[in-house]
């Protein structure tokens, strides 16, 4: 008997999608994300993941490609639970095709033959197993995270619902193309939204699958409804790393809140992308300048642990004392009050400390 094909294994692993709506002769709209694909029978939305079958949407559920404990610094979020863990799920697919995407093989699912073989981390699961596996991990923060989270929504808030009960905190790992009707479905059950903010230029968003105002939107919907939202950037020489371009993001950003972290991250050649050099500590220090002039009140490096000098730490806007210590991921000094305050000056610092 021939083994299945990827699309065989992953189309039982579904239902049907409450982030969508009927149309007539059995099409159906998605509005998962802001590519709002209008089906007709049979037909696949731009994931790949979500399809009309029958004249109905389906969604992913009911699996995962990849459940790890990981630091929340990792996500990153820098000002939300500083040291916690956090639980961090994926499934496939993705509706952009970043050709420097680093976790290509499950996000590129059903779209490029070459990640065929994500088959092999398909583990069924329910969500009550998931949030044991959390419980007992000491994990105190759930994250939909390493493909993208908003096409597998229904999925993700069937486990925010009883991660909620269980006093767990909830957050996505997005690249942001979301569209106004999920943001607000969402927001009973995320606490944390972390945003890719990819480049500033719109024409290259749209190589990307996306495009530049829905992200910027979705950043300034998801601040307003009060989800804890931090951006990165990964900086990419000779693609986004231009004076003007960072300057317009960090403007961009300092326009919703100052308030919102601002993370620079280093790339590495990877997936499509290999002719591009790798981001030096340099690159990343004159992006965090620009973040600062232009008024952020946090602004990180990452990805270069320990090769960017204080940028990996938080310190008080207001009279510079150093609250939390770095490094990569680790954590040796925190001493921000357990009213989320700076303890030298007692000015509060934006985040959520727990
Ligand atoms: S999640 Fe986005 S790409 Fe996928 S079917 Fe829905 S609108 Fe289309």
């Amino acid at each position: 008997m021939n083994p299945k094909t990827l699309s065989e294994i992953l189309d039982p692993l579904t239902k049907p999608a409450c982030f969508s709506e009927k149309l007539e002769d059995g099409k159906v709209r998605c509005f998962a994300c802001a590519h709002r694909c209008t089906l007709k029978a049979g037909q696949r939305g731009i994931c790949k993941m979500r399809f009309n079958q029958d004249g109905e949407l389906r969604a992913p559920w009911g699996y995962v490609a990849a459940a790890n404990i990981d630091p929340i610094e990792k996500k990153p979020f820098m000002h939300f639970l500083p040291g916690a863990s956090a639980l961090t799920f994926g499934m496939l697919g993705c509706n952009f095709h970043c050709d420097f995407c680093q976790n290509w093989v499950s996000s590129q699912a059903l779209r490029d033959p070459a990640s065929n073989a994500s088959d092999r981390y398909v583990e069924q699961i329910t969500p009550e197993e998931l949030v044991t596996f959390a419980q007992r991990s000491g994990a105190r923060i759930i994250a939909s995270s390493y493909n993208e989270p908003l096409i597998t929504s229904e999925w993700a808030v069937d486990i925010f619902k009883i991660a909620r009960q269980a006093g767990l905190y909830c957050v996505y790992v997005s690249n942001g193309f979301a569209t106004p009707e999920i943001l607000h479905a969402l927001q009973p059950y995320l606490h944390g939204f972390k945003i890719d903010l990819k480049c500033m230029s719109d024409p290259h968003y749209r190589e990307l699958g996306g495009s530049l105002q829905v992200v910027l939107d979705c950043i300034s919907l998801a601040h307003k409804l009060d989800m804890w939202v931090e951006v990165i950037t990964l900086v990419i020489p000779d693609f986004n790393d231009s004076n003007e371009e960072l300057w317009d993001a960090a403007q961009s950003i300092a326009g919703i809140s100052p308030d919102i972290p601002w993370h620079v991250t280093a790339f590495y050649p990877t997936y499509k992308r290999t002719q591009s050099l790798p981001t030096s500590a340099e690159i990343l220090q004159r992006a965090a300048d620009i973040g600062q002039e232009a008024g952020l009140r946090y602004v990180y490096a990452g990805n270069l642990p320990g090769r960017v000098g204080s940028l990996e730490n938080t310190y008080c806007p207001q009279c510079n004392t150093l609250l939390i210590e770095r490094h990569g991921y680790s954590i040796s000094k925190n001493v921000i009050t357990s009213e989320g305050a700076c303890p030298k000056c007692g000015t509060k610092i934006a985040g959520i400390w727990g």
